[in-house]
């Protein structure tokens, strides 16, 4: 089996090539190595080998691995369902939290970094493809939660996420890439706020080419580093 370092080394390199076939600065796509249920030696082997954003999937799984790590480089990002009760875990913590899906957990949000002294980067996950399955605001409910997160004062709204139907084939997911970035667009209208969420957390390990193709800011990556999660 390829060696973290060596996969790495590969999927930095198809993210560049896939920046570059869209016309975009490979700068602009930031890579998180998503280490959920993978052990702190393999982050570390990440670490030796450069890479410094990493996406965790559970709050008390974060908890104990920015303990374990404390390394203060690395941006831990928190992309799982957070409960209220976990916020504890990670608002003032995690570097970005990709995952709000309602006014509630919002406030809960801003309310503990603010006692942290800090305000949370968040990103608002949307439901594209209505799976019931799936959590993420309805992208009719979006930009009604975007305007009243805008206002809560410890959090600082940076973009959208989500998380689309699987499909085998990967270019069948890229309708579904676009429809969050269009959202983007319009809700950019709607607000008048042109430069408003700049950030798109979109694509996995089998699609995040096409999730580049429509403008992904954040590619979060785990099997394709760290293996298969058993
Ligand atoms: C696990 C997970 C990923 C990584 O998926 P891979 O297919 O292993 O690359 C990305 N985003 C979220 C929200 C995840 O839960």
């Amino acid at each position: 089996m390829a060696s973290v370092t060596d996969n790495l080394a590969r999927v930095k390199e198809a993210i560049s090539a896939a920046a570059i076939r869209a016309g975009r600065d490979p700068g602009s796509v930031i890579l998180v190595a998503v280490s959920k249920r993978k052990s702190p030696a393999m982050v570390r082997e990440a670490i030796a080998a450069g890479q410094l954003d990493f996406g965790e999937n559970y709050a008390q799984e974060l908890r104990d691995k920015m303990r374990e790590i404390a390394d203060p480089r690395v941006r831990w990002h928190f992309i799982g369902s957070l409960q209220k009760n976990k916020v504890k875990y990670v608002a003032g913590k995690a570097y970005e939290v990709h995952t709000v899906d309602g006014l509630e957990l919002a406030r809960e949000i801003g309310a503990r970094a603010e006692r942290e002294g800090t305000r949370a980067r968040v990103m608002i996950e949307v439901n594209v493809g209505g799976e019931a399955s799936k959590s993420g605001v309805d992208p009719e409910a979006a930009a009604g939660l975007v305007e009243a997160v805008r206002g809560i004062a410890g959090v600082e709204l940076v973009g959208l996420m989500t998380m689309p139907p699987f499909e085998e084939d990967p270019a069948r997911e890229r309708p579904y890439y676009r429809a969050l970035r269009e959202l983007r667009d319009r809700i950019r209208t709607e607000i008048g706020e042109p430069a408003a969420l700049p950030e798109l957390s979109m694509g996995l390990s089998h699609d995040f080419t096409e999730a580049i193709a429509e403008g992904a800011t954040r590619v979060r990556i785990g099997t394709a580093i760290f293996g298969a999660r058993e």
